[in-house]
């Protein structure tokens, strides 16, 4: 069966497990980030950290696939919500930026089993973010808070700046709301005035004054974000004597 879509893209269904997922809602989230929203008919429960392969098919029938993290928390059930950053060059996410309502694209998930966080797991819970890089953390705080879990939580965020900063508005509010959970950000770029919070690349340092005595509790860690991020903050973490069985990561390149 195939379906065309906006934009001279078609899509074709009914093959290796990839349905079609219809937009229903599109919000800007931060600086060249947009949330979409998606129905998908055959919705599976992800588990918090998971990704979908997002597939498009070209009308001469060139195809291109990436894979995209779920922001949605497992709870949110018969949608899939996604963080997508724009790569003005790239191939796939400026086209998924021109998505109007109602376009459908194919989709193939939840996938990966490895960078998942569920409230069954014990310990605090420490979150490290670059960039887009929150999008999976974001549907960990999520499953956290509507499964109503209390845990110990420290979301460490890095951006360019606070415009850049995914789902702001919403991390403030699980901040002012909940006394177990601290999101220090860290913003490399450009701070606003009168900014106190860290303005550097997060490093040893930084680690040990936003989680302090977690560490040592512990904790279940994921880090996400660029790979050079990734790498920086996970072994800045070994530096402090983290068990790195402890530490998950998802890179998402660059
Ligand atoms: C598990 C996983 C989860 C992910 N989750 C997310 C997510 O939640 N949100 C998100 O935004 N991304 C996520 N990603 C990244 C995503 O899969 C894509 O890699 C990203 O969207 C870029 O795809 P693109 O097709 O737009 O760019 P691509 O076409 O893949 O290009 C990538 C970069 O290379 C540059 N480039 C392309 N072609 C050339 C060339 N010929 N010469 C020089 N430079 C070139 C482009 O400018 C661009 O900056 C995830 C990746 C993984 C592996």
């Amino acid at each position: 069966m195939v379906i065309h879509g906006n934009n001279n893209v078609m899509i074709a269904m009914n093959d290796n497990n990839w349905q079609k997922a219809r937009l229903v809602k599109s919000k800007m989230i931060a600086t060249d980030v947009k949330s979409l929203t998606f129905q998908v008919d055959e919705w599976i429960k992800h588990k918090a950290g998971q990704h979908y392969d997002i597939r498009l098919t070209a009308e001469n029938g060139y195809q291109a696939q990436r894979s995209y993290s779920i922001a949605s928390a497992p709870e949110d059930f018969g949608i899939v919500e996604f963080g997508i950053q724009l790569l003005s060059e790239g191939e796939v996410s400026p086209y998924l930026f021109t998505l109007q309502e109602d376009d459908e694209i194919e989709i193939r998930g939840p996938l990966g089993q490895h960078f998942v966080w569920e409230t069954s797991l014990s310990g605090p819970l420490i979150l490290i973010g670059g960039g887009s890089g929150v999008v999976p953390l974001v549907s960990m705080l999520r499953h956290r808070y509507m499964a109503g879990d209390t845990r110990k939580t420290i979301f460490l965020i890095s951006a360019q700046s606070l415009d850049h900063v995914l789902y702001r508005d919403e991390l403030e509010a699980y901040m002012q709301n909940d006394p177990n959970v601290e999101i220090p950000i860290t913003l490399t770029q450009q701070k606003p005035m009168g900014w106190l919070g860290y303005e550097r690349r997060v490093d040893k340092e930084m680690l040990q004054e936003t989680m302090g005595d977690v560490l040592s509790q512990k904790p279940s860690i994921y880090i996400c974000g660029p790979t050079p991020f990734v790498e920086a903050c996970a072994s800045g973490l070994i530096d402090l004597a983290v068990d790195p069985s402890l530490i998950k990561t998802e890179r998402f390149g660059g």
